[in-house]
């Protein structure tokens, strides 16, 4: 195997085009567990949209309706700063877990590894046979024998970039609405069938031949990595002064080219023992990334542990120790002592304790009904004449939404003591109104009143009360309504 250029991507040549790796199999403790954690995300991933928490689905993100549900808590369009809290505690748990543990997520839980390491290479050892038989059957001349195989891959990476689309599909329409959508022709569900259809092209493109180049020109994380990391976070390590110089690595000069007595070159020998690195490759050979790990650190390593696997194996054939390329720190590997707690670490966890708090608090006090009462703009208030002569009357569009998991009757009235004078009335479409969980509507409202309620100033603040049914208790939500009329 050659060695893989120090001045460009492993997978592209010298005239940037893509060179495709053939990763080699693994074996090994890390790759028992990244198993294990690969079935749990996916099966975790599949199952998901069709779990219902208290009579919501498990996880969805609404678009139509503007609704998010995460884990039995629903949150809609006016909830933002609770969502914008959700999202801010994930990404900053992101840069605490990577300045703590590297990049665990890209090597263990990102989908795009996910998938293409458990699932779509799987596939492809199967039926291809292992990195050197698929070299090789690359690189065969057309055969009926290279076309079936071809085929029968294909047609399964398709058959299942179509199932990861529909269940990716759910958590944006639902799990029911998906199942309306497939039981239907593409002819009567086009944009959705041309959606669930695109979303399988790309994930067939990407899973099934762009792969590695995903994480190197799209995603933006490994970027980031260069400031999320410092010498105490854990990463993927080569033990360098442990195994430099590799084999192989020393020259062998003779002591009279150097003109230097033996026994001095003896000594210099000594010190210059090869180290642990047999520079068998086969770190390289099973990496996804195709680099060469005993290079340092580098933005292409997307910490998958298989180079960890593979040099432990070599160690265990050679009897050395294991752990030449191992979980560490550059710190550790300096032998200076590991720093978890530092000012960065520290100052991370405080923000999403403080943001955890307040998502919390938030959502511990947050009203079982959602009411926003709105002015008609165009006309501010009316005059009426004739018998109703001397009243003026405002129209109010009222917004309710129903947050929680059980039906609300409602009741909307005036609370003033201006409706026991009779100097003002609210009329309204429905006397009582049914909202079942989740469900939102908008009802016009009109309050009748007095002139002499608006007179001097133009205006007069009357609270709107709303008395609401849920589990068969009475509860009350009030709002002021700003009354408008002529300034004299
Ligand atoms: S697998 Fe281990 S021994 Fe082999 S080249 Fe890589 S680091 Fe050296
Ligand atoms: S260098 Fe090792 S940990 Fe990094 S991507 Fe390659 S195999 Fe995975």
């Amino acid at each position: 195997m050659e060695e893989p250029v120090k001045d460009r991507l492993a997978t592209t040549d010298e005239f940037g085009d893509r060179v495709y790796i053939y990763v080699a199999e693994v074996k090994g403790f890390f790759r028992k567990h990244r198993n294990w954690t690969q079935a749990i995300l996916i099966l975790f991933f599949l199952i998901m949209p069709w779990i219902k928490i208290n009579g919501e689905q498990g996880i969805l993100l609404s678009l139509p309706e503007r609704k998010f549900s995460f884990f039995g808590l629903v949150f809609y369009a006016h909830d933002g700063p609770l969502i914008f809290f959700i999202l801010a505690i994930s990404a900053i748990g992101l840069a605490l877990v990577t300045a703590i543990w590297g990049r665990v997520w890209c090597g263990w839980a990102c989908p795009q590894t996910v998938f293409i390491d458990g699932v779509f290479r799987r596939i492809e050892y199967w039926i291809e046979g292992h990195h050197i038989q698929r070299r090789q059957l690359d690189e065969a001349p057309f055969s009926s024998q290279k076309f079936f195989k071809k085929l029968f891959k294909w047609i399964l990476f398709f058959i299942i970039a179509t199932i990861i689309a529909h269940s990716f599909i759910a958590y944006f329409v639902g799990a029911e609405n998906l199942v309306k959508m497939i039981s239907h022709t593409p002819s009567e569900n086009w944009v959705d069938f041309l959606i669930v259809s695109g979303i399988s092209l790309i994930l067939l493109f990407d899973f099934g031949w762009f792969r590695e180049q995903f994480c190197f020109i799209v995603c933006p994380y490994g970027r980031f990595q260069s400031v999320l990391l410092d010498n105490n976070s854990m990463n993927v390590m080569y033990d360098e002064k442990r195994g430099e110089p590799r084999k192989g690595s020393l020259k062998k000069i003779k002591p009279l080219e150097l003109g230097i007595p033996n026994q001095t070159l003896n000594q210099n020998s000594e010190q210059e023992k090869e180290g642990d690195c047999v520079n068998c490759k086969r770190c390289i050979m099973v990496c996804p990334t195709g680099i060469d790990i005993r290079r340092g650190l580098q933005m292409e390593c997307i910490h998958c542990t298989a180079c960890i696997d593979a040099c432990d194996e070599i160690m265990e054939k050679v009897k050395k120790p294991k752990g030449l390329i191992r979980y560490s720190s550059t710190a550790e590997m300096q032998g200076e002592k590991r720093i978890i707690w530092n000012f960065r670490t520290i100052l991370y966890s405080f923000l999403i304790l403080g943001a955890f708090s307040i998502l919390t608090y938030k959502i511990t006090t947050r009203e079982d009904l959602h009411w926003v009462m709105l002015r008609e703009k165009t006309t501010p208030y009316r005059i009426l004449d004739g018998q109703e002569s001397g009243f003026i009357i405002n129209q109010f569009k009222a917004h309710i939404r129903n947050q929680t998991h059980s039906e609300m009757k409602i009741h909307f009235h005036l609370k003033d003591d201006a409706v026991l004078n009779q100097s003002a009335k609210l009329i309204q479409q429905a006397t009582e109104i049914i909202l079942k969980p989740g469900e939102s509507q908008t009802h016009l409202l009109f309050i009748k009143f007095n002139k002499e309620m608006t007179k001097g100033t133009g205006q007069n603040p009357i609270p709107v009360e709303a008395d609401y049914e849920l589990d068969g208790k009475q509860f009350k939500h009030e709002q002021t309504a700003k009354l408008l009329g002529p300034l004299s």
